[in-house]
């Protein structure tokens, strides 16, 4: 049964792999690393109604587990080679054609809009109650190249690609929380484009692989500006053993229409700055590596945006118009 979803279903997806390395069907994955390089191994485990609502489709499901792996890879500098899949899968979903095909061709479209080849090397399949699964991405990097949280240096510029507060711009249409005079400020447009984002996040990974030597420090925001960039900094305090902050300027964070119309009504600033779920690289760079910087974002289509600065003191100050602005709740998604 498992062995007959594996090879209707999975192995589809697993060519691509150089001569000689072997992908689905053995007992393990062989993959070749070029020379001077280093692999970068991430893993992220979604669960049913945890990170994602029980109706929530099977294509959905498989773009956002696999996205939110190859945007940490992104973060890295790192190139991906595969990716494999460990699944807890309910009976109702083995059992149903629709749902596992949906489900492989949500994988499939992903790594189809990255334009790069990323085969499912293999994987492990059981039976549970709650669907499950733990992607883990693997990428490669030059020895040395990684982009770290730790390398941020006071004086740095902060800058961010995309837009930000769309992911729970989505999440707060998908659960319905937005009144209805707030909905009546979106458009259908700006409402798709909104949910669309929450569900198939689009990693960063051809600006992510420029990174190295322009950026100082890289993290993908998963869990809100705030509290991502408090990561780069906490890291980056103690490997330079001197105490960082950030100062961040409202008027520049880069927000999208929808996202404009709620902050210009209701000043709902904590959605971009501690929303989770937007998978948009936080980058710090030295200010003479800016225009580099912004030369390779123009030559991958993303949009990036200058937000503020790398202090020498603890704490990131949020500025409106210059003057100091306090949030009431600044803290992201926290899983615990
Ligand atoms: P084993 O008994 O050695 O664990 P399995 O029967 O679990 O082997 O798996 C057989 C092959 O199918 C292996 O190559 C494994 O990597 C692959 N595989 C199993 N489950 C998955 C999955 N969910 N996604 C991708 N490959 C899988
Ligand atoms: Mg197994």
């Amino acid at each position: 049964m498992e062995f007959d979803l594996i090879e209707r279903y999975f192995k589809p997806l697993s060519l691509g792999l150089p001569q000689g390395d072997l992908s689905i069907g053995d007992d393990g994955a062989l993959i070749t690393i070029p020379p001077q390089h280093q692999l970068v191994v991430v893993t992220d485990t979604l669960v049913s109604g945890v990170h994602f609502p029980h109706d929530a489709s099977a294509y959905d499901i498989a773009w956002k587990a696999l996205a939110v792996n190859l945007s940490d890879l992104a973060a890295m500098g790192a190139k991906p080679i595969g990716f494999s899949l460990g699944l807890s899968l309910p009976k109702a979903c083995a059992e149903s054609e629709q749902w596992m095909a949906d489900f492989s061709q949500g994988f499939h479209d992903l790594v189809a809009s990255t334009g790069m080849s990323i085969p499912l090397v293999g994987g492990d399949t059981t039976r549970s109650d709650v669907l499950t699964l733990t992607v883990s991405a693997k990428g490669v990097v030059r020895k040395g190249n990684a982009i770290l949280r730790s390398g941020a240096k006071a004086g740095d510029l902060v800058a961010v690609t995309g837009v930000l507060g769309e992911g729970a711009l989505g999440l707060a249409l998908a659960l319905d929380t937005l009144s209805p005079e707030l909905k009546a400020d979106l458009s259908e447009q700006e409402k798709r484009s909104a949910l669309n984002y929450l569900n198939r996040p689009l990693p960063q990974l051809a600006m992510g692989q420029g990174l190295y030597p322009l950026v100082n420090s890289a993290i993908d925001i998963s869990d809100g500006l705030l509290q991502d960039l408090g990561h780069i900094l906490k890291r980056s305090s103690l490997s330079g053993g001197k105490s960082l902050g950030a100062q961040i300027e409202l008027n520049d964070l880069p927000l999208s229409s929808g996202m404009r119309a709620l902050i210009d009504k209701e000043a709902w600033w904590q959605m971009p700055l501690s929303g989770g779920d937007e998978y948009q690289l936080c980058l710090t760079v030295k200010p003479e590596n800016w225009q580099a910087l912004q030369a390779l974002a123009a030559e991958c289509e993303v949009a990036l945006s200058r937000i503020g600065e790398i202090t020498d003191h603890a704490g990131i100050e949020l500025t409106l118009d210059g003057e100091l602005f306090s949030l009431p709740d600044s803290a992201g998604y926290q899983h615990f």
